[in-house]
């Protein structure tokens, strides 16, 4: 409409104008009034006759056309394409022309003027379009960009209902845009970040316009991917906000490029394991975990690797060392740390207790690494030396901790290799200390503060106390009541062991005595040193001693042997205890079942009694695999006709357990604890009498009840550490054990023994679904936020577990 009064206003212009040219009223006011009105357009204006002869035009239609200012009275002044292009013209049009090689678009309008046969011609009308033009140039482009982008663009209005997405969004998500325009975008949420991180992202696009970083999103197949995501507002002319725009890609591959990269900047190439660098950064931080404790970093390197190096080349000689650290990471404890630096030279770390278990923890290792490695079919045996030095004693930095330990190799190697060496102040202090202890311990036994406690040993059954165990304190004069743990490591294979156990068996005959004074006749079990297992002289002691007393007083001795500490010469060990035998004692054999050669003991030493460690026995309702190792303890003692004692039993459930599996004698903290000599009189007086009421009901029907029992136990108490990692809490050597026992135990015998009851057979598949998501946990590779979910997800499973089997 407005283009038709336009062409009417000017054909008018055009009319008048030409009536006053023609009339040639006054020719010259004509020209200036048509001119200005012309120049006032905003158009450009041509007029043609209809021999293409320019009539008129406008100073507007002159710069578009880029014609400079003078008079132009003839076509043959355009250039010859335009007009062209204008005589071909029909109606309304828009022309595309280049002018000084830039590109103008223009909206022509073409009508003829008519006024009967005074005039003939054509009146144009140009509009500069130009800009309208580009910019929608410029809308396809950025179209074209927003459905080619390889990233995924969603837009969605400001409640995040979808609008609009591109084809990176569909192949990304594996949803098609039909399927989530006019969702809201949350659709695409894993789950794995808490509402405060959406609550963090939104109050940051409300304020700021802008939020980018990384985030787990959900596929529609419900796959979880990282993905790195900006999101910015777009304004309304108010300046408020009126979309959002979504922009992310998929970063799976990043993240999987950045820990390949992450790989050969920490690790070694060889073993995997952390390479000097990031072995530094981590001895840092366990320095500041553990900073109440005695910290070990050792230094290990294989003895004469550089010639085995030389004969067989690099190849063979790498995957050498890859079997070696395959060895000596099962004999780390979980929280160690380890570092392969170079060639043969491999790192560790862990926590000093004492020194006889650290010796040990070191000889295992040297052990593991000594096992024959065979190449090209020749077999080889590869000692090692170890220097170790000892944090604080050795109070420095971490890098020169670790050249101390270095230090301590040298010296090593140097004493004949396959050595164990420690830094100089360590050895100097632990020497010290040792030497003071020892001296402590000497005087003490001078003194005889060293005091006996009776725990005692009840048969369930037969409802009376058949014996009791001595177990030693030292009352000292500054310190107090100590137990035994605390000072006997000290005296560990030296010649003070044997006269502690001498001090013990005096003492043991006068607490014998006491007791029968009291009328009460029991046998006594002493625990005796190794030691004194592999030399005559506490046989001979205790010959001489009791030659002097009656045979009922001998026949109320007993003696406890460990089973834990390996028995080099056994052939000894089996004449000692034969005598012991003769002399009328009985033997038992103690801490039953932690050693290696459990059979070979039974076997051939004459043992009496077979006592159940305490480890087994306190976690039997809770652990399948202790479970299984106390019933395959009872049944090896019963296929031997042994006495078996249980120790260390503290609950009912336990002693229900222990008396469906065999075993009816008990010492431990559900009897009694260990009591000075008087309160022991009165425990037994009182027992004589009154027949203990323990009520042990009947709580399992049957064996396989116990241990799904303990199944259940176990893995409700991997989920109550679960919810401690991260805390102070948490003991990962425990986890360890705990996950160990249960997973193995599921493998194995759970899912075999449990697979034809129908209700073993849920129970035990819900074990399964746990041990998964405790598998995923245990990686530590998920992000953190999921862990919570998981959390939930075990706790409940766990409740479930308890309901079923009730
Ligand atoms: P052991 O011979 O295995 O003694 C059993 C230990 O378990 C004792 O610890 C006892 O108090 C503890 N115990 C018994 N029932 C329970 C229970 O229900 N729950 C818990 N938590 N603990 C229970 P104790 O008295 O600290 O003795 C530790 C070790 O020291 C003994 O282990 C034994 O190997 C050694 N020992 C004790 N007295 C002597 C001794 O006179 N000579 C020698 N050479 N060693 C001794
Ligand atoms: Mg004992
Ligand atoms: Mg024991």
């Amino acid at each position: 409409r407005l283009m038709f009064l336009i062409i009417l206003f000017l054909s008018v212009i055009v009319v008048v104008g030409l009536y006053y040219f023609h009339s040639n009223k006054s020719k010259e006011c004509a020209n200036t009034i048509f001119n200005e009105l012309l120049c006032s357009l905003p158009y450009g204006v041509l007029a043609l006759d209809k021999s293409g002869k320019i009539v008129f035009y406008n100073q507007l239609f002159m710069e578009m056309f880029g014609i400079g200012s003078g008079y132009i009275n003839d076509t043959a002044l355009l250039p010859e394409a335009i007009v062209k292009k204008l005589n071909s013209l029909e109606g309304s049009e828009p022309i595309e022309i280049s002018i000084d090689n830039k590109k103008r678009y223009l909206f022509v309008n073409k009508s003829e003027v008519k006024l009967g046969n005074f005039l003939d011609g054509y009146l144009f009308t140009f509009w500069d379009i130009t800009e309208q033009e580009l910019l929608k140039d410029k809308y396809k482009l950025a179209y074209e960009i927003f459905k080619n982008s390889l990233s995924a663009i969603a837009i969605t209005d400001l409640k995040g209902n979808i609008i609009d997405i591109n084809d990176s969004f569909e192949k990304i998500t594996g949803y098609t845009k039909d399927e989530v325009l006019g969702r809201n975008i949350s659709i695409l949420k894993s789950g794995i970040h808490d509402k405060d991180f959406y609550a963090n992202m939104w109050s940051s696009i409300k304020e700021t316009g802008k939020w980018e970083g990384e985030i787990w999103n959900k596929k529609k197949n419900n796959d979880i991917y990282p993905e790195y995501l900006s999101i910015f507002a777009l304004y309304d002319n108010e300046g408020n906000q009126k979309n959002y725009v979504a922009n992310f890609a998929d970063i799976s591959d990043i993240k999987r490029y950045e820990e390949r990269l992450e790989s050969l900047a920490y690790y070694n190439e060889i073993t995997k394991l952390p390479n000097k660098k990031f072995f530094i950064s981590k001895l840092k931080k366990f320095i500041v975990d553990y900073r109440d404790k005695s910290i070990a970093i050792c230094y290990l390197d294989i003895d004469n690797f550089r010639k085995f190096m030389d004969k067989h080349g690099t190849e063979i000689s790498n995957n050498v060392i890859y079997q070696i650290s395959n060895r000596i990471l099962p004999h780390l404890r979980t929280y160690d740390i380890i570092s392969h630096f170079d060639d043969d030279i491999f790192v560790f770390v862990t926590i000093y207790d004492n020194q006889k278990s650290f010796e040990e923890y070191l000889e295992k290792i040297q052990w593991a690494i000594y096992r024959t490695i065979t190449i090209n079919g020749e077999p080889y045996n590869f000692t090692s030396s170890i220097g170790v030095t000892i944090y604080p004693e050795d109070n420095d930095t971490v890098d020169e901790l670790i050249r101390h330990a270095q230090q301590a190799l040298y010296n090593a190697k140097l004493k004949g290799k396959n050595k164990i060496s420690y830094y100089d102040i360590i050895m100097s202090k632990q020497i010290a200390i040792r030497k003071e202890k020892y001296q402590a311990i000497e005087e003490g036994l001078k003194n005889s503060e060293f005091v006996l406690f009776l725990q005692p040993k009840y048969n369930i059954v037969k409802n009376c106390i058949v014996g009791a165990e001595i177990l030693v304190r030292w009352q000292h004069p500054k310190v107090g009541l100590i137990p035994p743990g605390e000072f006997i490591p000290y005296i560990y294979n030296t010649d003070l062991e044997v006269e502690f156990d001498k001090y013990i068996f005096d003492k043991a005959i006068e607490a014998v005595k006491y007791l029968k004074n009291n009328g009460i006749e029991i046998k006594l079990a002493i625990n005796i040193s190794p030691k004194a297992l592999l030399d005559d002289n506490l046989v001979d002691y205790v010959n001489s001693r009791l030659s002097n007393f009656d045979s009922d007083i001998k026949s109320l001795l007993e003696i406890e042997i460990i089973e834990s500490t390996s028995i080099d010469n056994l052939e000894k060990a089996n004449s000692i205890l034969n005598r012991f035998h003769h002399l009328g004692f009985g033997i038992a054999v103690d801490d039953f079942g932690t050693g290696y050669a459990s059979l070979d003991y039974i076997k051939s030493l004459p043992i009496d009694t077979v006592k159940i460690d305490r480890v087994f026995v306190s976690d039997m309702i809770n652990d399948p695999t202790d479970l299984n190792i106390t019933e395959i303890v009872i049944l090896l003692a019963k296929a031997f006709n042994k006495e078996i004692v249980a120790e260390g039993v503290e609950s009912l459930e336990t002693a229900s357990a222990l008396i469906k599996l065999g075993c009816e004698i008990f010492q431990g903290y559900l009897i009694s604890k260990p009591l000075p000599i008087d309160d022991f009189v009165n425990y037994a007086k009182y027992h004589q009498g009154i027949k203990m009421k323990l009520n042990i009901e009947n709580y399992f029907n049957s064996k396989d009840d116990i241990e799904i029992y303990a199944a259940i136990n176990s893995f409700r108490r991997l989920v109550e550490m679960i919810k401690e990692i991260g805390s102070a809490k948490f003991d990962q050597n425990k986890y360890d054990k705990i996950y160990f026992n249960s997973i193995s135990w599921l493998r194995n015998k759970g899912m075999a023994y449990f697979d034809n009851k129908s209700l073993y057979k849920s129970i035990v598949d819900k074990m399964v679904k746990m041990k998964e998501i405790i598998d995923k946990m245990n990686k530590r590779d998920i992000p953190q936020d999921m862990y919570s979910l998981y959390l939930e997800e075990l706790i409940y499973t766990s409740d479930l577990l308890e309901t079923l089997f009730k």
